[in-house]
């Protein structure tokens, strides 16, 4: 059975199995933000067993009027504070905020699909 991700609007697919030898070129690589709405902060510092307070000084910076997740610089690589290279994943993936869960299928990529490929291997035209 094939897992191959389509959504109604996109002229692109994705192959999940790619990430499996990606090691998270999506969470690592060039700095981005990484957006956490309130109750995302709220349902991850719950998964972490921590406060919301601690959570936020510890893990997230404001950017403008929204709070984003902290990256840590590994040689020359940005990589989100929650990406685990040992595990070659999400660290907090049950409670990844939205915008991570709807990767690759962002707006933005409707018209940049060559800068989507070069980030991730798992997309196929279509
Ligand atoms: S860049 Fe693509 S293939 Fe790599 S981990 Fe992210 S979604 Fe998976
Ligand atoms: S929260 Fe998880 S899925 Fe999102 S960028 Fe960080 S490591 Fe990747």
């Amino acid at each position: 059975m094939s897992n191959i991700v389509k959504k109604v609007g996109f002229n692109f697919t994705f192959n999940p199995v790619a990430c499996e030898d990606c090691q998270g070129r999506c969470c690592t690589g060039e700095s981005g933000y990484i957006y956490v709405t309130k109750s995302e902060a709220l349902a991850i510092s719950e998964l972490l067993a921590i406060n919301i307070k601690q959570f936020v000084s510890k893990y997230l910076f404001k950017k403008g009027y929204k709070y984003s997740i902290k990256e840590e610089k590994i040689n020359d690589s940005y990589e989100c504070i929650f990406f685990d290279r040992e595990l070659n994943g999400c660290k907090i993936y049950d409670a990844r905020p939205n915008q991570c869960k709807t990767f690759p299928f962002w707006d933005y990529y409707k018209t940049r699909i060559g800068e989507l490929k070069d980030e991730c291997p798992g997309i196929i035209n279509v």
